[in-house]
């Protein structure tokens, strides 16, 4: 299939790794324009590298996306260097793991800021340009957290299910312009947080991270972990044209594990 997406240009945030560097890599391969985001400067030019492989360019920023000023610069100098955003890939860490009387208040704080904020606010900066353009493709990287929670990870169930009321909400605002916006929702997913995750249980358990793992994987019908490549997938066509009649939605990509319909 033809997807449309060659020369357009995209910004991927927290993509030095996991399901942001897949997510860019896969839209740089379909011909996109790639800028590139995350905290180490060191890390961040080196995933730029990685993608660029030889080929067309990767613009890589070293942005904490915690701080609006921040986001603010970051959006103004893409635009700057590229004119325009055709598709948004927000994307952040996850906020610390917890229950309800183990998360301190600046536990939520930087949920908060890392986890839902982060995403608002870079929406909010690039829709003008993409109203104007009569074009944009918005794709929020969540967690099946925000339809299904997960025990030990208060701020995530919490923080995520406000953005899909937040996505929807504004999928109805900016429908006549052209802009869509969706969200996925990965399940576990073999990436650095997962590993993360892995070892805070493991510190508490004595576990070893393969059981856990092994745990993990026999949570959903496949049986496995899944690859950022393959929710990197679904979002490369959210981000295509052929994807325009697509807006509001939530897919999960876990292996068939949220119980729900
Ligand atoms: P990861 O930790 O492997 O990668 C996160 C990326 O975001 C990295 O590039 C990191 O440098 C960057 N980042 C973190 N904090 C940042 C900040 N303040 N400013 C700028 N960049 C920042 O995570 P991942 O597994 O790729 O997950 C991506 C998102 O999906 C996270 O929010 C995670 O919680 C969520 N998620 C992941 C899984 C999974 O199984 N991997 C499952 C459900 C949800």
């Amino acid at each position: 299939m033809e997807l449309r997406i060659k020369g357009k240009t995209e910004l991927v945030t927290g993509a030095s790794a996991g399901l942001g560097y897949a997510t860019a890599t896969t839209l740089h391969l379909e011909g996109a324009r790639v800028a590139i985001c995350s905290r180490d400067e060191s890390r961040i030019f080196n995933a730029a590298k990685r993608i660029s492989g030889g080929g067309p360019e990767v613009m890589p920023f070293a942005c904490d996306l915690t701080i609006r000023d921040n986001i603010e610069k970051l959006i103004a100098d893409v635009n700057r260097l590229s004119g325009r955003i055709d598709i948004l890939v927000a994307n952040c860490g996850g906020p610390p793991v917890g229950r309800h009387d183990s998360v301190s208040e600046e536990d939520w704080q930087t949920g908060y800021n890392r986890t839902f904020m982060s995403a608002i606010r870079l929406i909010e900066t690039v829709l003008p340009g993409m109203k104007e353009h009569h074009f944009g493709r918005i794709i929020l990287i969540t967690s099946i957290s925000a339809k299904q929670p997960i025990d030990n990870l208060l701020l995530s169930n919490s923080y995520r299910a406000g953005l899909l009321g937040y996505a929807k909400t504004v999928s109805k605002e900016i429908a006549s312009f052209g802009v869509t916006i969706n969200t996925v929702m990965p399940g576990y997913t073999r990436t650095e947080r997962l590993d993360y995750l892995a070892d805070e249980i493991s510190a508490k358990t004595g576990q070893t991270k393969e059981q856990i793992f092994a745990e993990w994987a026999n949570l959903n019908p496949a049986g496995r972990l899944g690859q950022p490549e393959e929710l990197a997938a679904l979002v490369t066509f959210l981000a295509s044209e052929q994807a325009a009649y697509i807006t509001g939605t939530a897919i999960a990509v876990d292996g068939g594990r949220t119980a729900g319909i």
